[in-house]
């Protein structure tokens, strides 16, 4: 069993540091909201009083935050982890964020001796709870080799995708597929709705074929009723559109579908929907074409 630091206690990282110590290992957890803690204090966790603090008392640093600005506070910042990790510490990042950002953060602890791997996940909050999240690894081999175990308690898929930056590559690309997914599902199904077939049938007729998909199955149930409920949250995938669109045109790759998508949900935050789910897309079309996709 190891010592582990797991920084970050939001609506994935709370259940997935509760896998750890479930899985035997000894926690010492810290986040900015002080009842975060708590909570997992109560778990049987050990109370962390900054980064630093979790990085002197741990062999290995988990990081879950929002985007790559937090990161680099609680990983560069005053009383943040490089403070207070010993060389050889691992530090694995499973927040979603920017490549560039996981490299550059990566080359400072580096610079400590602290090696960093970036294993973004998939799978959302329901996963996170059941420790069956699909989680993508970019960093050196023997690095993912020490801490491939501790992984295994918190997803069912645990795969190595290549050199530091390559996690967050990985987690942009199913970002890109989800957001695009959904907004093909919403156009169809308000098309078919205004043509007078019930969208339900649509579903069950197509569901089997070649437009069938995870994301069809997720949620298109939720569309026929109306539930926008988070889950996943259009202010975080605005994120991750962002940052797949700026890598995207660092890397001279225009990005077409991606760039509608982020305007159509740019437009449901303008609307005061950045707190529905991501499912919520369809809101977009139904006022566009001014029909209702329910059951
Ligand atoms: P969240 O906002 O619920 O949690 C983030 C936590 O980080 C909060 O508790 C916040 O107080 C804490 N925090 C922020 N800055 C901090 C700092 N400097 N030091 C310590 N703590 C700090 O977010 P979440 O939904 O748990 O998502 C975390 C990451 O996982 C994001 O990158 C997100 O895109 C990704 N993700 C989320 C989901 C999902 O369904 N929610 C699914 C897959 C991936």
């Amino acid at each position: 069993m190891r010592k582990i630091g797991f920084i970050g206690l939001g609506v994935m990282g709370k259940p997935m540091a509760l896998n750890l110590l479930k899985a035997g290992h000894e926690l010492t957890v810290y986040d900015v909201v002080p009842e975060r803690v708590n909570e997992l204090v109560q778990a049987g966790a050990r109370r962390g009083s900054s980064g630093k603090d979790v990085a002197a008392r741990s062999e290995v640093v988990i990081t879950m935050l929002p985007n790559s600005p937090h990161v680099r506070t609680a990983v560069l910042g005053a009383d943040g982890v490089l403070e207070g990790a010993k060389p050889g510490t691992i530090l694995v990042d499973m927040s979603s964020i920017a490549p560039s950002a996981s490299k550059e953060i990566a080359a400072q602890a580096q610079a400590q001796g602290v090696a960093m791997l970036d294993a973004p996940v998939s799978g959302g909050e329901p996963k996170a709870i059941a420790g069956t999240l699909a989680i993508m690894v970019g960093g050196p081999q023997e690095t993912f080799e020490q801490v491939k175990n501790i992984l295994a308690a918190m997803g069912s898929s645990v795969t190595r995708v290549g050199e530091i930056g390559s996690g967050n590559v990985t987690k942009l690309a199913n970002q890109i597929i989800v957001a695009l997914n959904i907004a093909a599902m919403s156009e169809a199904m308000v098309l078919a709705t205004k043509a007078g077939v019930d969208p339900e049938k649509v579903f069950q007729a197509i569901r089997g074929g070649l437009a069938g998909s995870t994301v069809l199955d997720a949620k298109m149930p939720l569309a026929l009723q109306g539930n926008f409920k988070p889950g996943f949250r259009i202010e975080l995938h605005i994120k991750d559109m962002a940052n797949a669109l700026d890598t995207a045109h660092e890397l001279g790759v225009p990005a077409p579908l991606s760039s509608i998508v982020m305007e159509i949900m740019q437009a449901l935050k303008t609307d005061g929907k950045a707190g529905n789910d991501h499912g919520g897309i369809i809101q977009f079309y139904e006022q566009l074409a001014k029909v209702q996709v329910r059951r």
